[in-house]
Order: C-alpha cells, then sequence, then structure tokens
C-alpha cells in the first residue's frame, strides 16, 4: 500500500491560534510561527509512524502550507518507505508539477491539518487557497482545498481516505467524500481562535484514525472523487479587479461581476486553468 499525505498546518493537534498558523502576516511573532511549526513537525512524524505500523509500504509526506517549507528534514522521522517533499510543487520525471509523486502508484490521498472552504460558519481558519477567492465551485457544487486536491488526485483514481483538521473541516470531509475517515482534533471558537484537545491526544486520535483510514482503503471502502467530465470550475473572488486580471487568461471566460469559470476535460487541470498549478 502507497499513500500521498498531503499536509496543511491550519487543522493540526494544538494549533488554536491564527497566529500559529498565519505567522507570515504582519504583527505576527516569529517564535509563535516557530512553535507551530514544531506542532506541524511532531504532528507529521505521528502520522507517519501510525501508517507505517498500519503496514504501509510506501509514504510521500509533503509540506504544502504557505507553499512548503515548514516541516524540517532533519527533524522527520527516517525510514526508507518514507520520502518527504518540502513544497507541493516539484519535479517529477523531469517535469515540475504539483504534488509529484502523485500517480496511478498511488493507493490513497490522505488531507491532515486541514480546513474548511472558504465562508464555513463555525470554522477555524476557514478559506479556499487565498482570502482573495469568495468561493470555488466544481460543476456547479462549492467545494474547498480539500475538494480541489481530492479532485486531483481523482485523475489517477486516487480516492481521498483520511482528513484531519477542525470540526467543520472534518464535516465537510464527511459530506463530500463518503468513505472518508475523519479526525476532528479542535473546534473554532471565531474563524481566528480554536480549542480541543491538547496536543498529545489529538496525534493519538490522529494515528488512530490513520491505521482506520488504511484498513478501509483495504477493503475498497473509499471512493475517488471523479465530477462529471468536461467540469465546468469556477472561481468568485472577493473583489472585481481579480476577476478581470483571471477572465485574461486563455480558455477562462467571465461568469458574473467577480466570477470567472472553464470548462476542463480532465481532473488534474482543477487549479491549473487559472493558477499555472497542475500537471504539464
Ligand atoms: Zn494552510
Amino acid at each position: 500500500m502507497k499513500l500521498f499525505m498531503h499536509w496543511d498546518m491550519e487543522g493540526v493537534s494544538g494549533l488554536f491560534t491564527r497566529e500559529h498558523a498565519w505567522y507570515w502576516e504582519e504583527g505576527a511573532r516569529p517564535e509563535t510561527g516557530q512553535e507551530g511549526r514544531e506542532l506541524l513537525i511532531a504532528d507529521v512524524n505521528s502520522a507517519v509512524a501510525a501508517a507505517l505500523r498500519a503496514g504501509v509500504d510506501e509514504l510521500i509526506v509533503c509540506d504544502t502550507h504557505h507553499g512548503g517549507g515548514n516541516i524540517r528534514p532533519d527533524r522527520m522521522l527516517t525510514d526508507p518507505r518514507v520520502t518527504y517533499l518540502q513544497r507541493s510543487v516539484g519535479e517529477q520525471d523531469g517535469l515540475t508539477r504539483w504534488m509529484p509523486g502523485l500517480d496511478d502508484t498511488v493507493d490513497g490521498l490522505m488531507l491532515p491539518g486541514h480546513h474548511a472552504r472558504a465562508g464555513t460558519e463555525g470554522a477555524f481558519l476557514p478559506h479556499t487557497w487565498t482570502l482573495e477567492w469568495s468561493d470555488f465551485r466544481i460543476n456547479g457544487r462549492s467545494v474547498g482545498e480539500m475538494g480541489i486536491e481530492a479532485c486531483f488526485a481523482g485523475h489517477w483514481d486516487v480516492p481521498l481516505a483520511m482528513v484531519q483538521g477542525d470540526e467543520a473541516a472534518c464535516r465537510e470531509a464527511r459530506e463530500q467524500f463518503p468513505g472518508v475517515v475523519t479526525a476532528a482534533v479542535k473546534r473554532a471558537e471565531t474563524p481566528d481562535l480554536c480549542s480541543g484537545l491538547d496536543a498529545e491526544s489529538a496525534r493519538q486520535l490522529t494515528a488512530q484514525k490513520v491505521a482506520e483510514a488504511v484498513q478501509r482503503l483495504r477493503a475498497g471502502g473509499c471512493q475517488p472523487f471523479k465530477p462529471d467530465l468536461p467540469m465546468t470550475v469556477a472561481v468568485s473572488f472577493v473583489s472585481a479587479d481579480k476577476a478581470d486580471e483571471a477572465a485574461r487568461r486563455p480558455g477562462v471566460r467571465r461568469a458574473g461581476d467577480r466570477t470567472v469559470e472553464a470548462r476542463l476535460e480532465r481532473h488534474c487541470d482543477v487549479v491549473k486553468w487559472l493558477l499555472g498549478v497542475g500537471l504539464p
């Protein structure tokens, strides 16, 4: 069994404030950002150990938060079965692409550390890709980053098996991906603050859910997310000038004051039409 674990940071164990996750924002203290990254590193090591204990033969671990660069190679659990990617854009077969290594040899996708989509009530740091997007829709259905990433993985029929995050992120995952196993490690108090299990208990819960997800994959209990093709993908922006800019890209059409859309033939092109990120 081969897994691809794509890590974000908003949803990790014991991380409760905006400043810990969005450490690049003005006024954020460097030591608080460092604490956030330490929580991520501890979570990654714990979940990787759980996957190996569950009998996973090969594991690709990718750091995607703020473009990556949060995990430290010298701090990670070392095992010949595990490959760490410090960024989510990298090389495969000499070509630059998103999530290198995610292909038809992978049996399951895991999305730990994730957050709910833009606009979700009662969620911690809800957003979709950037704060400039107010909504992202595939064939008319609103999805967040989990939906975007699961759709990309759907190109190779790779199912989403596990999500870790706050209660809102886990609810979103269960609604959109029947069969997905979720680890809800916290709940929002406000969009910028949450509370929940202490980091150690949250890691234990997540480890248990990783093992459960591996079992479910073995039993064929997770389905790939493959919206009907050709698919219509639309993005609504917070401001009209961002929509103006996006509408100038080839193949992108205006679908409203603040909305653009494109019609796509492949699941792996889910964000490429707008951001250039995907497969070459
Ligand atoms: Zn993030």
